[in-house]
């Protein structure tokens, strides 16, 4: 009897323990996998904002910072320690950093190897350039807490500066439609200041391009003349509610689908220009984000509304015949997510070189494999030459061909924001690894 409720009792503590270790010994080498993945694409990468470092020496593996980070896979423990498996996928919580017990992790810009820079700011958020504000993820903090908070403080100072454009001009531009820019425009609106917002892309900013259904960690914040959002937590499609909300019920002045190409001085004010429109004010906030302005291919056709820089979601897309322009992670990943919906007529991959070379480990595999049940067609070796409705031109070694084509999706790198800042003379600040 005594020795079956010995065997009882070790079948009851023992099999936990079994298990236990098995999901640990998985969730080690998924890290290690997603980790191996990341490296391989080189040093070029650097976190867009401020993100974790963890002292190693420190660190005693309790896996706090892992159990606190929204995000998934971002730290993981390996060889006992946490380590920052996945830097580009850190949006700056910060969260690990407040819940380590012993205080390992600090929250730093830049990595040691790779710098990133960022514009040298007043207390106030002013730019080296008296009327040029920056607020947002641009100045190197993420979240959209904060955005909404420096767009408020900025709008504050710029108010208080008593700068305003001659009668019927505009006092203020402000340049993305994100959660800095919405929240300086209402703010400014609210201080009595003639305000447009111009955005390059849609209203919303970055949240827009969320994956469907993201839970997004907000916490309350308060928008000038509209009100206090209280939610700890939103899914994007709410937080996409209540951007439009907002849009109706203030009476925010939006240009979209124009990009700021060009800030220079003129008069007591700044003329800010994009390939079509311009306009000047004394006052400009740039609320421009990380992610920066997506290159473009410069072809006949281009400006079609079949052409986009990037993929949200793939649903869109069922019934057509998709071209992706790119040989990088970002074009390769697009024509996976789409062959791997199943819902197109035809994905087809177009690239000047005759291979995709610094793909991500998994990246390669998966697009071997799409080449080779033509799930994906490679059009290696080919450059894109003009855009129709129906059709898109390819210069290719055996000549000029015309494929058929419902959607063009490009992806060959962007600008960073910072080129934009240097051309306007914004002092900037390299920050290596700094806390
Ligand atoms: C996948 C993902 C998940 C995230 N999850 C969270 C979360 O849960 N909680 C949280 O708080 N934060 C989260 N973030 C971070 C958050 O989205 C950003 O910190 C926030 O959007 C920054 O706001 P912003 O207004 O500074 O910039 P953005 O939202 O990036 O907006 C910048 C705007 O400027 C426009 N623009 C850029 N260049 C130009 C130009 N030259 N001319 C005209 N317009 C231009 C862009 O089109 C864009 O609309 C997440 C980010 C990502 C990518
Ligand atoms: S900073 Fe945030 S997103 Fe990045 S690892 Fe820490 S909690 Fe996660």
């Amino acid at each position: 009897m005594t020795l079956l409720i010995l065997l009882g009792l070790v079948v009851a503590a023992g099999v936990p323990y079994i298990l236990w270790t098995r999901m640990d010994a998985r969730k080690a080498s998924r890290a290690i996998a997603v980790h191996e993945d990341v490296q391989s694409m080189g040093d070029e990468l650097v976190p867009v904002s401020i993100h974790p470092e963890v002292d190693l020496d420190a660190c005693i593996g309790s896996s706090a910072c892992i159990r606190a980070c929204p995000e998934d896979d971002i730290l993981a423990i390996t060889d006992g320690r946490a380590r920052l498996i996945n830097p580009m996928s850190c949006i700056g919580h910060g969260a690990c950093m407040s819940a380590c017990p012993v205080g390992a992790i600090t929250l730093v810009f830049g990595t040691a190897k790779r710098g990133i820079e960022l514009p040298k700011l007043t207390s106030t958020f002013e730019t080296s350039q008296a009327g040029i504000y920056i607020v947002g993820e641009l100045g190197g903090m993420g979240l959209i807490r904060n955005a909404v908070e420096q767009g408020r403080q900025a709008a504050a100072a710029i108010a208080k500066s008593g700068r305003r454009g001659s009668a019927g001009d505009l006092d203020t531009i402000v340049v993305g439609g994100g959660p800095a820019g919405i929240s300086a425009a209402l703010a400014l609106i609210a201080h009595g200041h003639r305000t447009l917002i111009v955005d390059q892309d849609r209203f919303g900013g970055t949240i827009t391009h969320y994956p469907r259904a993201k839970v997004v960690m907000t916490g309350s914040f308060e928008l000038a003349g509209y009100g206090t959002v209280r939610r700890k937590t939103m899914s994007k499609e709410q937080l996409l509610e209540l951007w439009t909300d907002i849009r109706e019920r203030t009476q925010l002045d939006i240009k979209e689908g124009v990009r700021v190409e060009s800030i220079r001085a003129e008069r007591n004010a700044w003329r800010v220009s994009g390939a079509s429109w311009s306009d000047h004010a004394p006052n400009v906030v740039l609320a421009l984000g990380r992610r920066g302005a997506p290159n473009e291919l410069g072809v006949p056709g281009e400006d079609l509304p079949k052409v986009a820089y990037r993929l949200i979601e793939p649903d869109p897309f069922a019934g057509k015949h998709v071209m992706i322009v790119g040989g990088g992670n970002a074009a390769a990943d697009c024509a996976i997510a789409l062959a791997q919906a199943a819902i197109c007529a035809s994905v087809a991959i177009s690239y000047r070189k005759d291979k995709l070379a610094r793909l991500r480990g998994s990246v390669r595999t998966e697009l071997d494999r799409c080449f080779k049940t033509g799930a994906i067609q490679p059009l290696l070796s080919t450059e894109v030459k003009s855009i129709t409705e129906d059709h898109v031109t390819l210069k290719t070694p055996e000549g000029m061909k015309q494929i058929r084509n419902d959607n063009v999706i490009i992806q060959i790198g962007g600008q960073p924001p910072s080129a934009l800042l240097k051309t306007i003379g914004i002092e900037l600040v390299e920050k290596r690894g700094e806390a």
